[in-house]
């Protein structure tokens, strides 16, 4: 038994190291990555369905390697946060997406609107507050049309911090929304308490709406969530028109889904933008 269980014992040490190396390997490259400039954005629209006109778009980073690979942020951004990459990472998407804003506007879309994701290691970083009033600043960009998506599990670890930096941010004028809403378990009385302005939900209870079963139960309680907390609410995820249709019955009006655009380069945005307005 004592060999047996001194062989597993250098098994798993052996895949964990293996594993650490891994991890390690792909954090060098992604420092490299960000330094050499291979990280970019891409924007995915969101849509007013009832008007099917584009109200804004979400910012999304990707990473492209020099062998033309893409890692998808689902399995980098992790690397990130656990490496505090992160840090520099997210300011950079947050003052880039600030910048192209500008653009936008500029292009007459004077309340077109840019949500930008900020995960919990950013969000808790001290220096937090003061780069987003640097990346307001400095683009000039008018602070209610930027909106930061926190994830729901944010809001469970540190109740006070985050009580008081939303009051700070929402003092600054931007907008908070809360991303893959019903996905974290967070209390609703905890919600209430949240200076939030709109709830995301969740691309797996979109799913559930299924054309033939008519089902979403979770979605349409998300909604009515929202409106008795007078917050304003999106769907991700809608990939076709019975969705649509279903979540504007439930009464959500705002979507953003592969039924209206992936999520988009730059100038492919740009004529996205000029076809759709
Ligand atoms: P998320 O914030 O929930 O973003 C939505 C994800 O759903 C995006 O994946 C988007 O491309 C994808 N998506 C959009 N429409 C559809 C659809 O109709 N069907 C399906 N199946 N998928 C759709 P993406 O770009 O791979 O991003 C994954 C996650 O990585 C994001 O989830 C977000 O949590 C994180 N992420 C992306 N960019 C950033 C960033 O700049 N900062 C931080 N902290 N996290 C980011
Ligand atoms: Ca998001
Ligand atoms: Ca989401
Ligand atoms: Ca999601």
């Amino acid at each position: 038994a004592k060999e047996l269980n001194r062989s597993s014992y250098s098994y798993f040490t052996r895949e964990m190291g293996v594993e650490i190396r891994e991890r390690v390997r792909m954090m060098h490259a992604l420092r490299s990555a960000f330094e050499e400039k291979r990280l970019f954005i891409v924007y995915q629209p969101q849509i007013d369905m009832r008007t099917a006109k584009p109200f804004g778009t979400e910012a999304l980073v990707r990473w492209k390697t020099e062998d033309g690979e893409l890692i998808p942020p689902d399995k980098f951004i992790p690397i990130a946060e656990y490496s505090g990459l992160i840090i520099n990472i997210g300011e950079w998407v947050l003052r880039s997406a600030c910048f192209e804003l500008v653009l936008i506007h500029e292009l007459g879309l004077r309340d077109f609107r840019m949500s930008v994701n900020v995960s919990q290691a950013q969000f808790s970083h001290p220096h937090f507050l003061q780069s987003v009033a640097n990346a307001l600043a400095d683009s000039g960009v008018s602070p209610h049309c930027l909106e930061l998506e926190i994830t729901e599990s944010m809001a469970m670890t540190d109740p006070d911090f985050l009580v008081s930096s939303l009051e700070k941010l929402k003092s600054m004028g931007v907008r908070i929304s809360i991303d893959d809403f019903g996905t974290g378990f967070s209390s609703l009385s905890h919600l209430q308490k949240l200076n939030v302005d709109k709830l995301k939900i969740d691309r797996a209870f979109v799913n559930e709406i299924a054309a033939d079963t008519n089902d979403g139960s979770i979605a349409k309680m998300i909604v009515k969530l929202s409106q008795s907390l007078c917050l304003e609410v999106i769907a991700e995820g809608v990939e076709n028109q019975e969705q649509a249709n279903s979540l504007m019955a439930f009464g959500c009006n705002q979507a953003q889904g592969y039924l209206y655009s992936k999520p988009l380069n730059k100038l492919d945005l740009y004529s996205w933008l000029q076809k759709h307005l």
